[in-house]
């Protein structure tokens, strides 16, 4: 006998999500995935917002180039001295 619970749409989970956003950032997320990714943002918020943020802090290290940001650390001064800034406004 089948299981109808089991039956339900395939639902891509927010930790698989999270573990995709750097490569779609990138554009180097495979079209079948992109679009599963794209999906779950549509209605996920938590992963909306994760992704924004990632964007964010992508662009400030961009913003630097890459051979200043070479480990966390860094990028967390970074990030916070854009921090700084904007309190500064
Ligand atoms: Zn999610």
């Amino acid at each position: 006998m089948k299981n109808p619970f089991r039956r339900a749409p395939r639902h891509v989970p927010c930790i698989e999500i999270v573990e995709l956003v750097t490569d779609y950032l990138e554009g180097t997320l495979p079209d079948a995935e992109r679009r599963a990714l794209e999906h779950h943002l549509g209605d996920c918020e938590d992963c909306s917002s994760y992704l924004e943020q990632m964007r964010e802090t992508r662009r400030i290290a961009g913003a630097l180039g890459p051979e200043d940001v070479p480990d966390h650390d860094g990028l967390m001064a970074a990030f916070r001295a854009y921090q700084a800034e904007r309190a500064d406004e």
